[in-house]
């Protein structure tokens, strides 16, 4: 398994390197490893998480159908998805938001660590669903970013994942688009932050023929509320998309 090591990518993405804060470095310190050894419990010779990290950390959870919050197994839905349906048909995630992969995701993410995506994609084929949701979608979709987060970060994670994740001829990475990056999300609820992505996403005008009728996959890395993939969603089937399905990395509890 080849290693990259954080200052080798910063060199290369130099705006990303402006962006990198002291506790994403520190977080990447933390999870710098020799090669061939677990970034978890430093195993060695091991893949990036080694076998009995994923099996100890990496839960398969009965998730919501459309929401793809943790339930007891005989319960499909959640009360919140059965009183305000949302946009999404499905939508399944394949870890809880937590440590280890938390911090994984934080060197993925904010270190500018890509070499991350093909470890966590094969987590993601973990998920409840995740065969038929891939089978089944004609289009893969990336939640997008803003220009200026892209701008900053160098890449985005959502598309590094959905590379290794989209059958062929499916992933298109400009069909949606992100319009403008609501500022203080994250100390909204649930409503107030799709109030707040309102207009937040618009699909490509030139592409958007291709969206009719078309049964959509949208991937990115964690979800919280729910309420950046439902403002997506809303987005794609007022263009015309048949069906919108979201498949996620990681999920908050
Ligand atoms: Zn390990
Ligand atoms: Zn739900």
């Amino acid at each position: 398994m080849q290693i990259t090591s954080t200052r080798g990518i910063s060199a290369r993405l130099p705006v990303a390197a402006a962006s990198v804060t002291a506790a994403a470095s520190a977080i990447a310190n933390l999870w710098h490893r020799l090669p061939s050894q677990c970034a978890v419990c430093r195993a060695w010779p091991a893949s990036r998480i080694c076998e009995r990290c994923v099996a100890r950390f990496a839960f398969r959870r009965h998730r919501c159908l459309t929401c793809a919050m943790a339930l007891p197994p005989d319960i499909a839905q959640c009360g919140e998805c059965l009183l305000h349906p949302p946009a999404l048909d499905a939508c399944t995630a394949a870890l809880d938001y937590a440590y280890p992969w938390s911090d994984a995701i934080t060197a993925f993410k904010f270190a500018g660590d890509p070499g991350w995506s093909g470890t966590l994609a094969r987590l993601m084929l973990r998920a409840p669903r995740a065969a038929s949701l891939r089978q089944h979608a004609e289009l893969v979709l990336p939640v997008p970013l803003s220009r200026e987060r892209l701008a900053e970060r160098g890449f985005n994670q959502a598309l590094l994942l959905a590379r290794h994740l989209a059958l062929p001829g499916t992933l298109h990475s400009r069909l949606l688009q992100r319009v403008r990056h609501p500022s203080a999300q994250s100390r909204l609820g649930r409503r107030e932050r799709l109030r707040n992505l309102q207009g937040a996403f618009a699909v490509e005008p030139r592409m958007a023929h291709r969206l009719a009728g078309r049964d959509v996959l949208l991937i990115d890395d964690v979800m919280t509320t729910g309420a950046t993939l439902q403002a997506a969603a809303l987005a794609l089937r007022g263009a015309g998309a048949r069906s919108v399905s979201a498949w996620v990395l990681a999920r908050t509890a």
